[in-house]
């Protein structure tokens, strides 16, 4: 029998977790509450889903949370004098911009132009490169950090274990790449990074302990693909057209049986990043807020 990690479980505790150390570090102290800066440009669909229920989740802990919902055609020039008005202004402990922005604007010079100190989703070149470091003081990205947080608090031991990682955007594969791999307490694991020039996948599929992936095509890793009593993460959220069911990247029923542990989409990978966003939140609250 394949056995779910469950998302919702564990961010359900970590919520409480946190939600506790914001009484006992922020409010017992009298001090006001983290608050994280939400910007979202124009009308994706799926952002705007995303972006909802980051707002809900802040609710959920006590956490304030503000939008500022952008138009379409915005002017870079006008994205990046808010994110100056947000790095300076004190109230607001950490923010992100929902990705993906627009065609028209400059992804990377957006994200370089955010404070470091309050780039809760991690994406800043200075918090990306202290990934590979021992930096516990930096934000690692909220996926990467939910994934590794997953397998550890179901008590997966991954040291020395080969790790597939199907996908290497700087969302999800290569932080994750870089998180599995370091020499840490949670780490030490042999990983290899596949993607669409991989050939012959299934050669390294079948040989890994741990395969986590990230490609966004529905159901993508078949059981054939696999070796009996491997661990499955999937990250994969593939919206069948725009109807409100719900795909990952694996082929649930075809391993079913097969792998020893999988993930479910949804309730598996999403919850957690989810919850790492207001983790790093807190972290900025606690050790760089503007006084
Ligand atoms: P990207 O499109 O940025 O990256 C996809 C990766 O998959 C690329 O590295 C690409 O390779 C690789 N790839 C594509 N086709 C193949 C193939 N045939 N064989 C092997 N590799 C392939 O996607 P993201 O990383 O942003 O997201 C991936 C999925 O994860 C999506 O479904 C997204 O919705 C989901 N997601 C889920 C999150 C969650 O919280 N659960 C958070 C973020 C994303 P190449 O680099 O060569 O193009």
């Amino acid at each position: 029998m394949t056995k779910l990690l469950n998302g919702n479980q564990v961010a359900m505790k970590i919520r409480k977790e946190i939600s506790n150390e914001i009484v006992k570090k922020i409010v017992n102290k009298k001090q006001r509450v983290p608050h994280l800066g939400i910007i979202l440009v124009g009308e994706n669909h799926s952002s705007r889903i995303y972006v909802n229920s980051k707002i809900q989740e802040c609710k959920k802990i006590g956490m304030q949370s503000t939008l500022i919902h952008l138009h379409k055609n915005i002017e870079e020039k006008k994205i990046l004098e808010i994110i100056n008005n947000m790095n300076n202004n004190p109230m607001i402990d950490g923010f992100i911009i929902q990705l993906p922005i627009e065609k028209h604007l400059n992804q990377e010079k957006i994200i370089s132009s955010i404070n470091p100190k309050k780039d809760v989703d991690g994406f800043h070149p200075e918090n990306f490169g202290k990934i590979s470091l021992k930096n516990t003081k930096s934000f690692f990205p909220a996926t990467a950090l939910g994934i590794i947080t997953l397998l550890e608090r179901n008590n997966i031991n991954i040291h020395g274990k080969h790790t597939v990682i199907i996908g290497r955007s700087r969302i999800v594969g290569l932080p994750t790449s870089l998180l599995m791999s370091r020499k840490a307490t949670f780490g030490n694991s042999t990983v290899t990074i596949a993607h669409s020039y991989t050939k012959d996948l299934s050669f390294y599929t079948k040989h890994a302990d741990i395969i986590i992936i990230a490609v966004g095509i529905p159901n993508f890793l078949k059981g054939k693909m696999i070796k009996k009593g491997v661990i499955l993460v999937d990250v994969g959220i593939n919206n069948i057209h725009n109807s409100k069911k719900l795909l990952g990247d694996i082929d649930f029923d075809s391993v079913n049986g097969i792998a020893s542990y999988i993930s479910p989409v949804p309730g598996g990978v999403g919850p957690m990043t989810r919850v790492m966003l207001l983790k790093n939140t807190l972290h900025a609250a606690l050790h760089y807020r503007i006084k």
